[in-house]
């Protein structure tokens, strides 16, 4: 679409992505009408800001689609079955997410994306990799799903090398025009089922990212899932698939040979075939896992052309986010560890394999999930269990099934309040030596605004109760 005076664009949902959207599009001379499910005092709000503006604005019905459409943007967490985009599917309209939109606008020509997805990891790869490429004296941004919009960025005046951009799976899903430079794949664990409505629904947007890719397609060596979708991908001629693994890399790949993240995907001297990036003690926190990340990192940036040495220096400056791992405290010889952001099963169980003795702090909204798995794998480890949150029963009997020697707390409680609880117990649980660990598997949203303020809870409780007696 290149000629917007006049064109009818529906935008379903108000809300971080939508506002700008439809600014943007009436800015551009689009007839916008935004609709939206929600009628609240908050929407009504909004809504009074963006009719100020010219554009129309309906409250209390996002699903049906108005008259005269001739393009539906919409907001990324919109769920495909909904009747609206029935409706548009049916008239033979496209409908673009705000990825979508923003390649649209400005993509191509703009700087080229070097871009992220995966059940886990992406914000903290992203992160990693802006600050590798920030180190190689390159003007980039960490930009997408991590909350930086990207209509924002590539319709801004800041000019960009190179984004690092993080998209998630409902953002894949509404972006079929999509070509990235280099894409990876971390990882793929059931997630988001519910809204994807099939784990191979799942896998198809995610891989979504690989297509078009012009220089890489970054995947896991140990998750073959990742794999198979670069093979199914139609890719640029030229486009060559790039592993990483923790163990020994082989040719066209990045691993870890004696401590030394290794590339011999890229490699600079034609007399050598591997290339020395890092050690494994510049990656932090050191987990496997994180290491994993800090690789397809490496493995992105060494696509864009970044030298060695950057590698190195970007991921020594990099500190990673709150809520992902964190040491809250030490009490009495036990270590409370606020992984909030294991926000499911896959994240979950790279956190407690971190860990040898564990009280685990786990529940929440399971998201169509299933527990055996995770909970059969860290039985062993696992010194007790507190559980909170709505969907708890799943990870009882989960737990009734593969530890049923392991003792559990059930708090049968969903207030903001349960957190003090829920610590409280999880001190009575534990040994010298233990680890404390909050790594829900699950969402927030039942008990909190989002997992931020979950670790923030968690974080509160454990002080509160280090400066009590108990
Ligand atoms: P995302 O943006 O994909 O949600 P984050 O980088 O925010 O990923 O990490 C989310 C959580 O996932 C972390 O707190 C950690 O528990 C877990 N995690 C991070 N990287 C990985 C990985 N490569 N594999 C499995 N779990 C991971």
């Amino acid at each position: 679409v290149t000629d917007w005076q006049g064109k009818h664009v529906t935008v379903a949902g108000l809300g971080v992505s939508g506002i700008p959207a439809a600014k943007v599009l009436h800015g551009l001379g689009a007839a916008v009408t935004v609709v939206n499910d929600g009628d609240d005092d908050r929407a009504r709000a909004q809504a009074a800001d963006l009719e100020a503006l010219g554009i129309t604005v309906r409250l209390g019905d996002g699903a049906t689609l108005p008259e005269g459409t001739e393009l539906v943007v919409t907001t990324p967490g919109w769920k495909p079955d909904k009747p609206l985009f029935a409706a548009a599917r049916a008239a033979g309209l496209e409908i673009w997410g705000d990825v979508e939109l923003a390649w649209r606008l400005r993509g191509p020509d703009a700087a080229p994306w070097l871009a992220v997805t995966g059940t886990n990891g992406k914000t903290t790869t992203v992160q990693m990799l802006a600050s590798i490429l920030t180190a190689a004296g390159l003007r980039t941004a960490a930009v997408g799903n991590i909350g930086v919009s990207l209509l924002d960025v590539v319709l801004g005046d800041e000019p960009y090398d190179v984004l690092a951009v993080e998209l998630s799976s409902y953002q894949l899903h509404w972006a079929p025009s999509l070509r990235a430079h280099s894409a990876a794949v971390l990882n793929l664990a059931p997630d988001h089922l519910d809204w994807h409505g099939s784990m191979e629904a799942y896998a198809a947007d995610k891989g979504r990212v690989y297509e078009g890719n012009r220089v890489a397609c970054v995947y896991n060596v140990a998750d073959k899932a990742t794999e198979d979708l670069v093979r199914e991908a139609d890719v640029e001629e030229g486009c060559r698939a790039v592993g990483f693994t923790l163990g020994t890399p082989g040719p066209s790949q990045l691993g870890v040979v004696e401590g030394i993240l290794v590339d011999r995907a890229f490699v600079e001297n034609r007399q050598k075939n591997a290339q020395e990036l890092a050690e494994v003690a510049d990656v932090r926190p050191p987990a496997p896992h994180n290491i994993a990340n800090a690789l397809a990192a490496a493995a992105l940036a060494r696509a864009y052309g970044v030298p060695a040495a950057a590698v190195r220096d970007g991921l020594r400056a990099f500190t990673p986010d709150a809520h992902r791992i964190a040491h809250v405290a030490d009490v009495d010889g036990v270590a409370y560890i606020d992984d909030s952001k294991a926000t499911n099963t896959h994240a979950a169980q790279a956190s407690l394999a971190a860990y040898e003795s564990i009280v685990w702090i786990a529940g929440g909204l399971a998201k169509g999930a299933t527990f055996d798995e995770l909970v059969a794998g860290a039985a062993g480890r696992l010194r007790g269990v507190v559980l909170i949150g709505a969907d708890r029963a799943l990870i009882r009997e989960a737990l009734a099934r593969h530890a049923p020697e392991v003792p559990v707390v059930d708090l049968d409680r969903t207030d903001t309040g349960a957190m003090l609880a829920a610590v409280r117990e999880a001190r009575t649980l534990a040994r010298t030596g233990d680890t404390v660990l909050l790594a829900p598997a699950c969402a927030s949203m039942d008990m909190f605004v989002n997992y931020n303020r979950r670790g923030d809870a968690f974080a509160e409780a454990v002080r509160e109760l280090s400066s009590t007696d108990g």
